[in-house]
């Protein structure tokens, strides 16, 4: 409801176009897609507020931070983790590249940890800093709706602030989920992963997706005793099935010991660390229960319902193509409306929420082709169909093409984990439809494959590339041989 307002000595609710807003944007949540609209607005010529709870850079209780989860507590210092894991595997690796490593090596987490604190803490500067430089004012702390054009922030000594803006967006991401098994307390979510005190040198993994396998990496090339349990036959659901089989094989050649078809029914507090108690019935002592089972959106605490905001079934923000809900001044964008939960989507829906709203140039985010990474070790990356994917939705036939090899790197540092590659192609356009792959450098490599499947690439012309020589991305345009057609005529 509009704040009423004095009108010829009345005190009535204005219409539309005398209603003196404070705000002709004010945006819940800092986060990567939230910043990004906000500066892309402000510079559109909008008047724009956004607010974000403070957060404390060593405690792990969940709360806000500009910059977001991916900056704050997701990709930024999970990537710092990842990079610090990798090098376990490269000192093992060195030796026969000729470093004599015959001191004893120790892995200090303490260090590891407050360089990423402090690294987060940089960014963070660097994100309130951009949006001041875009002339976007932040207010610190709690942001609820409390009308369709009225937002209610809540400041951390209690006090409340009410700002009129012609448009809201809500761009106030998710947070991890639990299941409810007894003893779920014990266990911690990737939040509290990133922040722990101590090096955890015994952990199990509930999950089988990009937290799971991440995490799993990065704690056993520090060292750790990694336990993986997930309940389907292979982690990574989604993901194209080789590509699933050959991350599962890495993992254990890794060392991480796999739980499949596993899921945990009990945590139990011993002397010794934690019990986690299986379906299989099988006990793992943990010093660490890392549960990796999903994330939710996070619109609990916003007062949607009062407004008339609709969610679907798992509490997300339904948005139509434009990203606006059902209340025509309220929009919402990145993974609160669950669409395709990640940082770059965010980002691509927070520009084209600016340029629809405030540009006049009204844009609808693409989903089709979007590049994506799991940062285990070796790393996955993919862009376009899965081969099942293309089983289902292609028209025609499909031909195959994959090429599994030693990277040359291992031939003299003498470690077994093969890279493998794969194009999906269209049998009669001979468009590319898919490509994957799992092996070092996958995301990097898998950036420009992207670039190539904007611009519709067909495989003549990824074979008509001259490759870079040695490398292993040049494997990607020499594969001649068809590995298998899939007919959709039979
Ligand atoms: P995911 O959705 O990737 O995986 C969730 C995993 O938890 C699945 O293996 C799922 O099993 C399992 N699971 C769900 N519920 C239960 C349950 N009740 N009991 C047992 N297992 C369960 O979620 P994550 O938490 O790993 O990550 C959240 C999201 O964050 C990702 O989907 C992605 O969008 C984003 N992200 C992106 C990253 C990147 O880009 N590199 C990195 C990290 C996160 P099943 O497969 O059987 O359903």
């Amino acid at each position: 409801m509009a704040r009423k307002m004095l009108i010829d000595g009345e005190l009535s609710t204005p219409s539309e176009d005398v209603i003196q807003y404070d705000f002709d944007l004010f945006v819940i949540g800092a986060g990567s897609g939230g910043v990004r609209a906000s500066r892309m607005s402000a510079k559109h010529g909008a008047k724009v507020a956004v607010c974000e709870l403070p957060f404390d850079p060593i405690s792990s209780e969940v709360v806000g931070g500009v910059g977001g989860t991916c900056v704050i507590r997701g990709c930024v210092p999970k990537k710092i983790l990842v990079y610090g894991a990798s090098y376990g595997g490269e000192l093992e690796d060195a030796r026969n590249y000729g470093w004599e490593l015959n001191e004893r090596i120790d892995f200090n987490w303490k260090k590891l940890l407050n360089k990423k604190t402090e690294e987060i803490i940089r960014l963070n500067g660097i994100y309130k800093r951009m949006l001041s430089n875009s002339g976007v004012k932040l207010f610190e702390g709690e942001g609820k709706i409390i009308g369709p054009n009225e937002v209610e922030v809540t400041q951390l000594d209690g006090t409340k602030l009410s700002y009129l803006a012609k448009h809201i967006l809500i761009a106030t991401g998710s947070r991890a989920q639990r299941p409810s098994i007894p003893g779920k307390e014990l266990s911690i979510t990737s939040d509290e992963a990133l922040s722990l005190d101590e090096f955890p040198r015994r952990v199990v993994i509930l999950g089988g997706g990009y937290i799971a396998v991440e995490f799993a990496s990065i704690w056993r090339g520090m060292g750790a005793t990694v336990d993986l349990c997930y309940r389907k036959e292979l982690p990574l659901s989604g993901f194209d099935d080789e590509m699933r089989t050959v991350v599962a094989g890495n993992l254990e050649g890794r060392g991480i010991i796999l739980h499949p078809g596993t899921n945990l029914t009990e945590l139990v507090k011993t002397d010794d660390g934690i019990k986690a108690i299986t379906d299989t019935g099988k006990e793992l002592t943990a010093d660490v229960v890392l549960f990796a089972t999903g994330r939710k959106p996070n619109t609990g605490r916003l007062n949607l319902d009062s407004v008339g905001v609709k969610l679907d079934n798992i509490g997300a923000i339904k948005v139509d193509e434009y990203s606006r809900t059902n209340i025509p001044s309220i929009w919402a964008i990145g993974d609160v409306t669950n669409r395709m939960n990640l940082t770059p989507v965010a980002l691509m829906e927070g520009t084209f929420f600016a340029n629809t709203v405030f540009g006049g140039n009204p844009t609808k985010p693409d989903y089709t082709n979007i590049a994506c990474a799991v940062f285990c070790i070796p790393p996955l990356s993919v862009v376009g169909l899965s081969e099942e994917q293309a089983i289902e939705q292609a028209k025609g036939d499909v031909k195959v093409f994959t090429s599994t090899f030693n990277p040359m790197k291992n031939t003299i540092s003498g470690r077994q984990e093969k890279t493998i590659m794969k194009l999906i192609v269209d049998a009669e356009t001979d468009k590319v439809l898919g490509a994957s792959m799992c092996g070092p450098d996958a995301a990097e490599i898998m950036q420009g494959i992207a670039i190539a499947f904007k611009c519709g690439a067909t495989k003549a012309q990824f074979d008509s590339t001259v490759g870079i020589h040695p490398s292993a991305a040049e494997e990607f345009v020499t594969m001649r041989e068809v590995s298998r057609t899939i007919s959709k005529s039979k």
